[in-house]
């Protein structure tokens, strides 16, 4: 497989997964982080996967970023868009800081690392662009307004582009995991990962970055070619959107 992949967040979480899923299927993988060096180094020495820090909210570095990756690797076929944060809050509390962080990283890093491989895939006839949305973008969830809010602006920007890159066999597609083993949801307080969140999980436990790295895994193949402009959803049951 001759194939470049880069995944933004890829250096950890559910994003480390879906890299070393990929490599494992015989993808050329280039994985971005934010900022996070230590982290980077340990996954770039166990897994030999090359590391590119960049901020995907800023256009210009992703730019450049994505091509010194097709300098060094090739044209980036396959772009995971999985780079993600929180930062929450009830609304009457939450700040416009707090606001354009989360939809900088998590809605406008998606104009901003697909445009630059765009007229590429166009040119060469194929492309694959998988988002990794979240559970909360379907349903809402409070205390994360702009989270909700950003994750569901992730699944109209999916549709949206897969009806334009159809014709070029581009697809597009998102995943909406419900809550994963990572760092992010291991912020948020035992006591409300036991007694609330937990419980409301059907199959009873947290899922594993594994699970979404092998959905990751499926819809960038050619044998998911017919799909496109669908949403995955992987939550243990949590929601079942129609
Ligand atoms: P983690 O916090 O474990 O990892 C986030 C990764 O994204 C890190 O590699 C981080 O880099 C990188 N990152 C964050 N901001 C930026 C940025 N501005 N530019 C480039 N890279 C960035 O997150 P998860 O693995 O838990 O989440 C991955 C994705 O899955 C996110 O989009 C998240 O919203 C989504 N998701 C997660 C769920 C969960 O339960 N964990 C549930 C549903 C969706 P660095 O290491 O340098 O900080």
């Amino acid at each position: 497989m001759d194939r470049v992949a880069l995944v933004s967040g890829g250096t950890r979480g559910i994003g480390a997964a879906i890299s070393v899923a990929l490599k494992a299927a015989g993808y050329r993988v280039a994985a971005n982080f934010a900022g996070n060096e230590e982290k980077a180094k340990a996954f770039h020495d166990e897994t030999g996967i090359p590391v590119f820090k960049w901020d995907v909210s800023d256009y210009h570095a992703c730019v450049e970023g994505i091509a010194e990756i097709e300098t060094a690797l090739g044209p980036v076929e396959i772009l995971v868009n999985n780079a993600g944060i929180t930062r929450d809050g009830m609304f009457h509390k939450l700040t416009p800081e707090q606001w354009n962080e989360v939809i900088g990283t998590n809605l406008t890093g998606l104009f901003n690392m697909t445009h630059p491989v765009w007229s590429g895939m166009r040119d060469r006839s194929f492309g694959r662009v998988i988002n990794i949305s979240s559970i909360n973008g379907q349903k809402g969830q409070m205390g994360q307004v702009n989270y909700s809010a950003a994750k569901a602006g992730d699944l109209g920007f999916t549709k949206a582009l897969a009806q334009e890159g159809a014709a070029k066999n581009i697809t597009v597609n998102a995943i909406c995991p419900g809550y994963i083993a990572t760092e992010m949801v291991r912020a948020v307080p035992e006591k409300v990962l036991n007694e609330r969140i937990i419980p409301q999980i059907p199959v009873g436990r947290l899922g594993e970055p594994e699970e979404i790295a092998r959905c990751v895994v499926f819809l960038a193949s050619d044998e998911a070619g017919f799909i496109t402009g669908s949403t995955l959803t992987a939550n243990g049951g949590q929601f079942m959107a129609g």
